[in-house]
């Protein structure tokens, strides 16, 4: 693995699984042992080569981050140890608490806020908003449910990302429940609008519990203006859960620490370390402020499983008691021998280096006349299309399709896209710590000279 990791860039960043591997991948269960040896070379030949490519300097899809070689061994010894990090008095929990410190510290939180290591953004935000829930909703939603009880109400700008959808509606309070706040120019949330849809709803008698920031959005990086957002948390008594899946690490950077400014001031943030700290899968994190809030939500205690000041069951408030999972595995042991064989200001330099790729490429765009910059780039995401003179909309649409396919089926790089105003883009996220500036000037030559020849219809 070691070999294949320092070789990921002489492989073409992604290439489908054959329809030959894909039939000896289909067969039925194997009910009689094979030797490992066999399996390893069975493993070698089907399923080692045709990843998803996220270990190649040019993949910069979606928001997918890395992962390290040290996280890969680190990973390695979790399981060798293989503890339940659940409740128990163990090294797994002292050090999982230990980095839950440690990434307050770094996000500027106050003192005394806890978390969760969870299995990524996703389950970070149905955490923190869970306890958002249960703490604002003004009566005992544990008990009675949210039927029957006032409308509770969530805002969060039409740029979230859909995993607070999902939360809301596991939640039990309706997708209709989620209030969807246009955004200004910048793609950050109009508090103006933000105000209004509040004040109406409060006299319609709706119950507005929470508000969701965000910390980079998947769409474009955009923030939003988080201490703006604290102040009416504050002013309304409501929660503030930020979604900071991959935009809170900014604040790791001094220089980049203004983007995210208020976020210390959050309820709840939820962010992922498999992101932009480069972690492998799966590790994300809710920190929650309020201690008794976040072990109100979860804590269930049946017999067998209450804790003693004595034996192996006394290990402090359990984990089991702050998130859904009761079974855990090990995950803080790659985030703690990640960040003390690097050290911070190494992931600080990466994250600052991204930054200044993303802004490179923005600049390649802008200064290119056969590209458009579609969204400003404040963070590390570039919104961009390439363009035809007198092509209407429509055109364009379809071929920028058409460009970011072949360029993935290239196997050169792979960006990814969204819509933005109606405008198909192509999506790059920099959350690579393997890619170089002249990777950058290679996707920008590769889509100029993709368009040409889908315009020549070649
Ligand atoms: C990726 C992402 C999520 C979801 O995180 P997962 O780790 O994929 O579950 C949530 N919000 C934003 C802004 C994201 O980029």
């Amino acid at each position: 693995m070691l070999e294949y990791l320092r070789t990921a860039r002489e492989r073409p960043v992604w290439r489908p699984v054959p329809a030959d591997v894909r039939r000896r991948l289909s067969g039925p269960a194997p009910r009689g042992p094979t030797t490992a040896a066999d399996v390893y070379e069975e493993f070698k030949r089907d399923v080692l080569p045709y990843p998803t490519g996220n270990i190649h300097p040019r993949f910069w899809g979606w928001v997918i981050g890395t992962g390290t070689p040290l996280g890969m061994l680190a990973d390695m010894l979790a399981s060798g140890m293989n503890p339940q990090v659940a409740e128990f008095d163990d090294s797994s929990a002292v050090v999982e608490n230990q980095v839950i410190g440690w990434l307050v510290e770094l996000l500027g939180l106050p003192a005394g806020t806890h978390g969760l290591l969870v299995s990524g953004g996703s389950m970070a935000n149905f955490v923190g908003l869970a306890v958002a829930r249960n703490a604002r909703a003004g009566f005992d939603i544990r008990e009675h449910g949210v039927h029957g009880g006032p409308k509770l109400t969530v805002y969060a700008s039409t740029e979230t990302h859909s995993s607070v959808r999902k939360a809301v509606e596991l939640l039990g309070l309706g997708h209709d429940a989620l209030r969807s706040i246009p955004v200004t120019a910048d793609y950050a949330i109009d508090l103006q609008a933000l105000r209004e849809t509040l004040a109406a709803d409060q006299a319609a008698g709706r119950r507005p519990i929470c508000i969701v920031g965000n910390a980079g959005t998947v769409n474009t990086g955009a923030t939003d203006d988080l201490r703006a957002l604290a102040e009416i948390c504050r002013a309304e008594k409501l929660w503030l859960h930020v979604d900071g899946a991959f935009g809170a690490l900014a604040a790791l950077v001094p220089q980049l620490r203004p983007l995210v400014r208020g976020l210390e001031q959050a309820d709840s943030v939820a962010f992922d370390l498999h992101k932009w700290l480069y972690m492998p899968y799966e590790v994300g994190c809710t920190l929650v402020r309020d201690q008794n809030a976040h072990r109100a939500t979860f804590n269930v205690t049946p017999a067998y499983l209450a804790s003693f000041n004595r034996g192996i069951a006394a290990g402090g408030f359990p984990f089991a008691e702050r998130g859904v999972q009761l079974s855990r595995g090990f995950r803080a042991l790659k985030v703690w021998m990640s960040f003390k064989t690097h050290g911070l200001d190494a992931f600080a330099q990466l994250i600052h280096q991204n930054v200044r790729q993303a802004h490179y490429l923005a600049g390649l765009v802008t200064k290119h006349p056969r590209l458009e910059l579609l969204a400003p780039a404040p963070l590390n995401v570039v919104c961009f299309r390439f363009v035809a003179s007198g092509a209407d909309e429509a055109t364009l649409n379809v071929l920028n399709t058409e460009i970011l396919l072949r360029i993935q089926e290239s196997g050169l790089a792979i960006p990814s896209q969204t819509v933005l105003n109606g405008k198909f883009a192509i999506r790059v996220a920099v959350t690579n710590h393997r890619s170089r500036r002249e990777d950058f000037d290679l996707l920008v030559k590769a889509v100029v000279e993709t368009g040409a020849a889908v315009l020549r219809g070649a």
